[in-house]
């Protein structure tokens, strides 16, 4: 699944293809990606409006619209958002087409139809509960603010359960939570109020380092994802833990272990995090 990392690539790729261009048309749109308004509502209001802003909260794309209304986007498992020339092939899959000015098209795919669409403003997305609330952002300005250290300090739940969390921190998921608690050495499994001032201080750290690197390897591509371009990025390779489940730990040298916690399948080194 896109995470932070991947998404917010995503959104750097299209910003500038699409961001101060008009959307002339609804070339093709599946009415079961789309969860908010019915299909004549969308098809009847987005075209002639123009894309004021290409922004990222969460794992969520934010299509910001000179109405004032906003396209909202989650790619799911296997979502992908890409820019294409008019005319270029399009591939299975492809639930929803936009014409942006003459010549290009947004285009939204999905192979195994966990993601969706929905147009409205943020406000109304929200108290319709298609959208959900969402948590800090950990590549904003003054992350971690009090809040996430406070949910971190009292919570009986596994570390890696609060770093899942979107209504606490918003974007992380498996990949990257695991990658924080491996650089911060500590264990998902720990219940989150045992943590030290500082294991607590060095896990939130970690967060922002690890997705920072990852955008800067332009996303894990381990399955479907894909850029803003349909490219793969190359993250994955230099992940540390995840997917490493039986592999050295590049820290001491030990077996990666794998179990489940909170759902999800873990890799941790037994001797570098406690
Ligand atoms: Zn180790």
């Amino acid at each position: 699944m896109p995470e932070l990392p991947e998404v917010e690539t995503i959104v750097r790729d299209l910003r500038p293809q699409v961001a101060g261009r008009r959307i002339s048309e609804v070339i093709h749109l599946n009415p079961q990606v789309l969860r908010h308004p019915g299909p004549q509502e969308l098809l009847s209001s987005l075209p002639g409006q123009l894309a004021v802003q290409l922004a990222r909260r969460g794992k969520f794309i934010h299509l910001r619209l000179d109405s004032g209304q906003t396209l909202v986007v989650h790619l799911g498992m296997s979502g992908s958002l890409t820019i294409a020339a008019a005319g270029s092939p399009i591939l299975g899959h492809t639930h929803l087409r936009l014409r942006i000015e003459a010549d290009r098209e947004l285009r939204y795919r999905d192979p195994r139809r966990f993601g969706r669409v929905a147009l409205g403003t943020e406000a109304e997305l929200i108290s319709l509960g298609v959208i959900p609330v969402l948590g800090e952002e950990p590549l904003a300005r003054g992350f971690p603010g009090p809040g996430v250290h406070q949910i971190l300090r009292l919570s009986a739940r596994p570390v890696k359960a609060v770093l899942l969390d979107q209504a606490v921190i918003a974007g992380c998921g498996n990949i990257y939570a695991d990658e924080a608690c491996f650089l911060a050495r500590v264990r998902p499994s720990r219940r989150a109020f045992r943590l030290t001032a500082k294991e607590r201080g060095r896990l939130l750290a970690a967060l922002p380092i690890v997705m920072r690197e990852a955008i800067r390897r332009r996303g894990s591509s381990f399955s479907d994802y894909r850029d803003g371009f349909g490219a793969k990025g190359e993250a994955f390779e230099a992940l540390l833990v995840y997917g490493r489940g039986g592999g050295a730990c590049v820290r001491c040298g030990s077996t990666l272990r794998q179990s489940t916690v909170a759902g999800r399948t873990t890799v941790f080194c037994a001797r570098c995090q406690v």
